[in-house]
């Protein structure tokens, strides 16, 4: 029934029974208010076009209701500045926009103008008017998120392009998926798109492109693009056979600091200025939280690696997370390579300075908060450490003036099968940075401001959350390895973040404080606490296990009906890294866990992980799943969760009485249902 009828007829309900149902004036007024209506309806519709099309997006499309940040739309900015394609991204790390920036250079380079969108701040249902652009492409960027989900920034998009039937007839399109084949549903939202806009009658100029993160994604793109351009030309009937020249897309402003009001200047804020110094609730990616840090402890005991058992304090802020969501910590740089990119660029790092876009119709003004100073650019924005992409390469060639140097760089950003091979041993496997790289060609000194148009943004980093809100409602808890590694080329390597967090130790009431936020994620315990679940988590893939034991040792305690917490969890050395190991036993002691494994590679002859152990229990393991148990995993994607995955198929097929492939689309089901859940990283 409709509501607004029920609440009419309520309002106008007699109160006595025996009179008549609508009385003369109730009839006058009805009919004046269906009057009002019909009138109200139709000159709406007659002289609000903006309004229809809005309720045309609130009601079929519900979850498209943020309009263009431009008043007019991105096909009317297209036109206004003459360009024929538009480039979509998808983009969680910042990877995909940086590669939609790098089209939108190339597409210049062919003689032809692009604009980068992202699909958030636009109304994607004018898409199809693409087409009344001539010689018009639309590129999508698109990258894979967690378990096979869309980008933050691309959930509305997908949800339209999933629901909608608009005709993309003839629309020329192509698409670029970023993913990682470490993961199950491996660059899943590209190939949604890729096949959804060919569906909707959309006409693939050039085929889809797969980048795997876990190889060598630029080696991908780049082999990807060397291909598309072409056929793009071809497509759109373009003369052009790209000519190799540079172009910026931002302008340089040095600011004078006798006139500039220092107040305007950014430090390291997110997005408001300021931010760090009044913090206002609510707290998001945009406007973190500077956290205490109230706790900041070892937990191995002996060993060559350390892990950090860290607590955020969160008190009277409002920020609520439930088991199993993310902590995303915004790093630092170490200040010994700023100071170092800034004596071998040979600038003054507190020179304050803007990049202004010279796009005018991009909705992305500065790369990063401007204005600001070089120093707080290459600490807080830039991400200085990731080793150079060879379109950085190869725009450090003009900076030259030694010929060695130059054709040095030549040789390592050539798109040919030798070039990739020397930049992806040269440059990734030995994980040189950008100043890595500068030391290697003395005569090679860039501009500042265009490594800092180059070089990608400093990202947020993820933890799971290792407590439960329900024993700890105003602290957030992680756990986490202090990445420190030797490359190839024989280069210490440190972690960013995990080197940033190492040193913020309390001491007594002088406290560290870092910007954090919560991300929600999907890994979550049953709805029903009496449902069994088995936890997997070798490692820190132990970390969201944690706050799942707190949230059944909470509601045990409390007299609820919990069912079996089952948990394997696994280490090299029972002496030295076995986390939590005190936590763990007591659990047991006290009956929260009904069952600890606990497996240790290292400490006899033979590797024990796991898996061997889920094998070994097999019955059980069984029995749990037969009885609407619940099974988590979390760690490595790359070996464990594989393997774990295989050897839950295999146990379902040796005690199910299935075949191996019974066995398998079984698992699928558990997937699908939501009884067979992973927080994977790689
Ligand atoms: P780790 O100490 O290197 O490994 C834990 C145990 O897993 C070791 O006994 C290891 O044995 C074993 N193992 C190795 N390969 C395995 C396989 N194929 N199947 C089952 N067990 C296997 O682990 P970690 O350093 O804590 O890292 C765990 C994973 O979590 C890493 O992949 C890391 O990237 C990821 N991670 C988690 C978080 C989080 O917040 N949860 C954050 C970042 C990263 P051997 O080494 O002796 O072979």
């Amino acid at each position: 029934m409709d509501p607004e009828t029920n609440a009419a007829d309520d309002a106008t309900m007699p109160k006595d029974s025996s009179a008549p149902l609508i009385s003369t004036l109730d009839f006058f007024l009805l009919s004046a208010l269906i009057g009002f209506g019909v009138y109200w309806f139709f000159f709406r519709r007659d002289n609000s076009i903006k309004d229809d099309e809005f309720r045309k997006l609130s009601v079929v499309q519900p979850t498209l209701t943020r309009t263009d940040s431009f008043m007019d739309g991105f096909i009317s900015r297209m036109k206004k500045g003459g360009r024929n394609i538009a480039i979509f991204y998808g983009s969680q790390t910042g990877t995909a926009e940086e590669f939609a920036g790098r089209l939108m250079k190339d597409a210049q380079r062919y003689g032809m103008k692009a604009l980068v969108l992202d699909p958030e701040e636009c109304s994607m249902d004018q898409l199809p008017e693409v087409i009344n652009i001539e010689k018009s492409l639309a590129i999508f960027c698109m990258a894979t998120y967690g378990e096979g989900d869309p980008t933050d920034n691309a959930q509305d998009f997908y949800e339209w392009l999933e629901n909608c039937d608009e005709d993309l007839k003839g629309m020329k399109f192509a698409v670029f998926g970023l993913g990682n084949r470490t993961y199950e549903h491996y660059n899943s939202m590209a190939k949604f798109v890729d096949k959804r806009l060919e569906e909707l009658g959309g006409e693939r100029v050039y085929p889809l492109g797969l980048g795997d993160d876990d190889a060598n994604i630029e080696e991908d793109f780049v082999t990807w693009k060397e291909g598309f351009w072409p056929a793009v030309c071809q497509n759109l009937g373009v003369e052009s056979s790209g000519e190799d020249v540079s172009f910026r897309a931002y302008t340089l402003t040095v600011h004078d600091t006798d006139v500039l009001n220092m107040e305007t200047v950014y430090t390291g804020e997110v997005a408001r200025i300021k931010s760090y110094k009044n913090q206002r609730p609510p707290y998001d990616s945009k406007n973190p939280y500077l956290s205490p840090i109230n706790v900041n402890r070892e937990l191995h005991n002996g060993g060559d690696r350390s892990c950090m058992h860290i607590e955020f304090d969160i008190t009277d802020t409002r920020i609520r997370y439930e088991t199993g969501d993310h902590v995303a910590v915004y790093p630092v740089n170490d200040t010994t390579i700023v100071e170092a990119i800034g004596k071998r660029v040979g600038i003054d790092l507190d020179t304050i300075f803007s990049l202004n876009n010279l796009d005018e119709e991009s909705n992305k003004k500065h790369p990063f908060p401007c204005p600001t100073s070089y120093r707080t650019a290459l600490t807080h924005y830039l991400d200085i450490i990731h080793p150079p992409r060879t379109n950085v390469i190869h725009e450090l060639i003009d900076y030259c003036s030694d010929e060695k140097d130059k054709d040095f760089l030549k040789s390592l950003s050539d798109p040919t099968p030798e070039g990739k091979k020397k930049y992806q041993e040269w440059v990734v496997d030995s994980r040189r940075n950008i100043l890595a790289v500068l030391e290697e060609v003395p005569s090679c000194m860039p501009a500042m401001d265009h490594l800092c148009e180059l070089m990608p943004r400093l990202q947020a980093r993820y933890y799971s959350i290792a407590s439960s809100p329900k024993a700890h409602p105003t602290s957030i808890h992680i756990c986490a390895i202090v990445v420190e590694y030797t490359s190839k080329a024989n280069r210490l390597i440190k972690g960013v973040a995990t080197s940033y967090l190492k040193d913020k130790i309390p001491a007594g009431e002088m406290k560290h404080h870092v910007p954090v936020y919560v991300r929600k994620s999907q890994f979550r315990l049953p709805f029903k606490v009496s449902h069994p679940v088995m936890l997997i988590g070798p490692g820190t893939g132990l970390a969201p296990f944690i706050g799942f034991i707190q949230d059944r040792a909470y509601h045990k305690k409390n007299g609820k009906d919990v069912g079996d917490t089952i948990l394997y969890t696994g280490f090299r050395k029972k002496a030295e890294d076995y986390i939590y190991q005190k936590e763990l036993e007591a659990w047991k002691e006290e009956g929260v866990l009904s069952e600890l494994h606990v497996a240790f590679s290292r400490d006899g002859p033979k590797k024990v992980y796991v898996q061997h152990l889920l094998m070994e229990n097999k019955e059980s393991v069984w029995k749990l799943i037969s009885s609407q148990g619940h099974i988590y995993v979390c760690g490595d994607a790359r070996h464990m969760a594989r393997d774990v995955h295989d050897t839950i198929i295999a146990i379902v097929r040796d005690c199910g009485g299935k075949t191996e492939q019974q066995a398998s689309d079984f698992v699928r089901g558990l997937q699908n249902k939501g009884r067979y859940s992973a927080d994977v990283w790689s």
